[in-house]
């Protein structure tokens, strides 16, 4: 790596991903230097991570999470400018001054600053697949033509941009692929018979065998939706079509994901189920560097198991892939309608089992014109959220 450090901003820091990254980046201090750190509520977990990392810039949402930060920064780390809202979020994702953006924001709310980081042609370390699932074809558009960078964080799509031939801007060569295999560990309800599923609770459902992970993703892993918009963020990171995508159930969470060649080879990424490894990757990338996770002994590792998904148990997934070859507004009515199902699910409003309804339910009843910007994008998102209130959410 050159002399200049790399300067990265860390967007939703206090969340799952956002404090895997803070931790490998505190393992290389001459390696990477933070710009600025975004959080929402947890005041306290934020202000410890500027004390540590001392930030040119904090942004929060609300202006008393801000009075609150300031307060407890003024000691901690007085230099931290404190900075507030949606467009703050933006302007430390473009600043000139940085390299590196980690896109860790959970949902859509993600969305503006990654295009806004695409658009000063930052290198993206992209874990907010939303983003991608809403945007895919204004984000890699907005890629090429700014000469951005996606680097992949989800442990799936991280594996296989580690298994193509990747040129020196990081882009990916798909000419020789005829299939690309994303492993999925089938969440904590793989064995439950979908008659049993009708009684799960929150609490149930965020208690995910293999991976410690923020509460939405938790329950898009159980229903499976989350493997289903992988499917739709693989589609845009590496320019398959829906039919060349597979998924196999995996559930030990080794093997994190094969690219299948034309030739019969199949690669693969193999490693601990800990996202400070993808993390490592993207960051160091194209070098690598420590990640405080250990390599893998498979002599002792135990077995290996794949099989294939049960669509009806797992409909959501199935409702991703017709999404995404229906195209257009699909993909951001199905990503819109999950998040408020999903956060009616967390709030005690909706049963688990009426998530995948709500989804299928939007997506037959909402049939929108493609989105031609980001505007368009942003307007498809609401109306489905508004769509869901008034008809599900009654
Ligand atoms: P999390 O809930 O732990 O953290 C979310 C972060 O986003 C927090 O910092 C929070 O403050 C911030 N945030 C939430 N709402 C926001 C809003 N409206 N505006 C601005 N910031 C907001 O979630 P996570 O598990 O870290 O997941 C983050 C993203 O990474 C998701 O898109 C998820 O799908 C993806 N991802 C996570 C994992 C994992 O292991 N956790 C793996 C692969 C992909
Ligand atoms: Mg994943």
């Amino acid at each position: 790596m050159s002399g200049h450090k790399q300067v990265v901003t860390v967007l939703g820091a206090t969340g799952s991903i956002g404090c895997s990254t803070l931790d490998v980046i505190a393992r290389h201090p001459e390696l990477f230097e933070v710009f600025a750190l975004t959080g929402v509520s947890q005041v306290e977990r934020l202000a410890a991570q500027c004390a540590q990392f001392l930030p040119r810039f904090v942004v929060v949402l609300d202006d008393s999470t801000a009075v609150d930060l300031r307060a407890r920064l003024s000691t901690l780390s007085p230099r931290t400018e404190v900075l507030v809202g949606v467009q703050a979020l933006c302007d430390v994702s473009s600043a000139v001054e940085v390299d590196t953006v980690m896109a860790a924001i959970v949902g859509a709310a993600g969305l503006l600053p990654v295009m806004a980081a695409a658009r000063a042609g930052k290198r993206i370390l992209l874990a907010n697949k939303e983003a991608l699932v809403m945007a895919g074809a204004l984000m890699t558009q907005a890629v090429r033509e700014h000469h951005a960078q996606l680097v992949p964080i989800d442990s799936e799509h991280n594996a296989i941009y580690q298994c193509l031939p990747i040129n020196g801007q990081g882009e990916v060569d798909n000419r020789a692929v005829a299939s690309i295999t994303l492993t999925a560990s089938g969440g904590p309800f793989l064995h439950m018979a979908l008659k049993d599923l009708g009684a799960i609770t929150p609490e149930q459902a965020c208690a995910h065998p293999r991976w410690q992970m923020g509460r939405k993703i938790s329950v898009d892993s159980a229903t499976m939706m989350n493997k289903g918009l992988e499917v739709i963020e693989a589609h845009w990171l590496f320019g398959v079509p829906a039919e060349q995508i597979n998924v196999v159930i995996h559930p030990q969470s080794i093997v994190h994901s094969l690219v299948n060649y034309v030739d019969g080879s199949s690669l693969a990424q193999l490693g601990h189920a800990d996202m400070r490894v993808p993390i490592a990757h993207a960051l160091a990338w194209p070098e690598r560097v420590s990640s405080g996770v250990a390599t893998l002994n498979l002599a002792t590792q135990g077995e290996l198991n794949f099989y294939p998904p049960d669509f009806d148990k797992f409909k959501c997934l199935d409702l991703a892939f017709a999404a995404l070859r229906v195209g257009g507004a699909a993909p951001i009515v199905l990503n819109a309608a999950n998040e408020c199902a999903v956060a009616a699910f967390l709030d005690g409003q909706m049963a688990y089992l009426d998530i995948a309804k709500t989804n299928e339910q939007a997506l037959t009843a909402l049939s929108l014109s493609a989105p031609t910007s980001l505007d368009d994008v942003v307007a498809i998102d609401k109306e489905t959220r508004e769509w869901v209130k008034s008809h599900v959410l009654v």
